[in-house]
């Protein structure tokens, strides 16, 4: 398989704007040549193996370097700086084709693009980025975010893991709890306190190398889903880190991390998009050849009505997804737009993961067919990069804004 820039340098090129080109419904060919690189990586690479590694509990290591290979492990990242320098529609397309193969592969894909790589893209000086992007954009080396803590994951801005100046080093003290990545990762974003009388606005970011003195990782949690992620706290007990290692200014942090957030909800509507198209392909797959009273169940009035809803539904968040990806690539505000289509697209993951399993009946409740997988997958979408309840606030928050009120 080619990188995907190489792909990308094949596709025909077409002019006029890229909104224009691409439309709100419709991908350009670029899109679409980018989409079947993926769609082929999905299929032959991660699908065959989504079940094993799920019950193996086991980090796709082979599959991450060839993500690298392919452009994969820094999509959006700049070129200058070894990434393949995409635009977020295809992060967008790539997510929601990897996770329809794998939804694991799809996390850490998107903890490491959007949740390390991305604040560097956007904060980091052009040192770190070449300290801290450059060798992190092959598949090589992993990185993670630690943002949320044991007492707070919604309220983020309540951090107690606090960093102090002393000389020309940062001391870094307390726990970062549910980190993506952790266990593969060679460094971490990590938000801290630095004025803890200033709250949100007290909170600063830092680039953390893993390992290093005075931090240690928990356990791995035991998950209902994306199993072939590690997922753990980080610990920092005057933990030492250089003063230039501060990512932004100081105090910028809270600002940062949100960024950080807005951008990423575009990826897990991808991942929550690919989730549900692949409960739609198993459902249509197993109600084309599974007969009941005489005629394949694919003719059944009831099962065509669930494929119906699971059709709209997953159609819908993926429109969604795309025009948020559309208003972040032409420099738009794309706040509301990322967290319609990551709650659109949650719950279409799940509602689709469901339906396949009453499609299958008793063969969607057992783990020989990716149904039960998808639907233990699914649940995670609802829950990180901010709750379903959280999005729910930031789009209200926005309409709030949008009406003047
Ligand atoms: C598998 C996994 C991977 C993760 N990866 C990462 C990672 O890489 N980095 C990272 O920093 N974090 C990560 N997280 C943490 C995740 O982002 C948090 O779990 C999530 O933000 C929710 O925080 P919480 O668990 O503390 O729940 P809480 O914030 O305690 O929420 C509990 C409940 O209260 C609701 N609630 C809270 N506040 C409000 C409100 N104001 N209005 C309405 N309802 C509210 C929530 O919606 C939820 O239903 C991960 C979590 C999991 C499970």
């Amino acid at each position: 398989m080619l990188p995907l820039r190489q792909v990308l340098r094949a596709a025909p090129r077409l002019s006029g704007p890229a909104s224009t080109q691409r439309g709100l419904a419709t991908l350009s060919e670029e899109h679409r040549m980018l989409q079947k690189t993926c769609r082929d990586f999905a299929d032959s690479v991660l699908a065959p193996a989504a079940a094993r590694i799920d019950k193996a509990h086991e980090f796709p290591a082979a599959a991450v370097t060839q993500m690298g290979e392919l452009g994969l492990m820094g999509i959006d990242a700049p070129e200058e700086y070894g990434g393949a320098g995409l635009d977020t529609m295809s992060y967008a397309v790539a997510m929601e084709e990897l996770s329809r193969g794998c939804a694991a592969t799809g996390t850490i894909m998107s903890a490491h693009n959007s949740l390390y790589l991305g604040p560097l893209k956007y904060h980091a000086t052009p040192e770190q980025l070449k300290q801290w992007m450059q060798p992190f954009t092959d598949g090589k080396l992993v990185g993670c975010f630690g943002l949320s803590e044991p007492g707070n994951g919604s309220d983020a801005g309540a951090a107690s893991t606090t960093a102090t100046l002393k000389g020309d080093r940062w001391v870094l003290n307390g726990t970062k709890a549910w980190i993506t990545n952790s266990w593969e990762s060679s460094a971490a974003i990590v938000f801290a306190t630095t004025d803890k009388a200033k709250k949100h606005r007290g909170i600063s970011a830092f680039i953390v190398p893993m390992p290093t003195q005075g931090f240690s990782l928990g356990k791995k949690e035991d998950k209902l889903g994306i199993r072939a992620t590690s997922t753990a706290n980080l610990i920092f007990e005057d933990c030492e880190i250089p003063k230039e290692n501060l990512l932004g200014k100081e105090g910028d942090g809270f600002k940062i991390a949100m960024r950080t957030l807005d951008n990423g909800r575009i990826g897990i509507a991808g991942q929550g998009v690919g989730i549900a198209q692949a409960a739609i392909d198993c459902a249509i797959d197993y109600a084309s050849k599974r007969t009941a009273f005489g005629s394949p169940i694919l003719k059944m009035q009831t099962i065509q009505s669930k494929l119906a809803d699971m059709e709209l539904r997953t159609e819908s968040a993926r429109l969604l997804m795309y025009k948020a990806a559309m208003l972040k690539d032409e420099g738009k505000n794309f706040t509301k737009m990322a967290a319609m289509s990551k709650l659109a697209a949650s719950e279409a993951a799940t509602f689709c993961a469901h339906q396949c399993i009453q499609i299958l009946g008793g063969m969607g409740y057992v783990s020989d067919m990716p149904a039960e997988r998808l639907y233990r997958d699914a649940r995670i979408t609802e829950i990180y990069e901010g709750t379903s309840e959280i999005q729910k606030l930031v789009i209200t928050g926005n309409m709030i804004k949008e009406y003047g009120l």
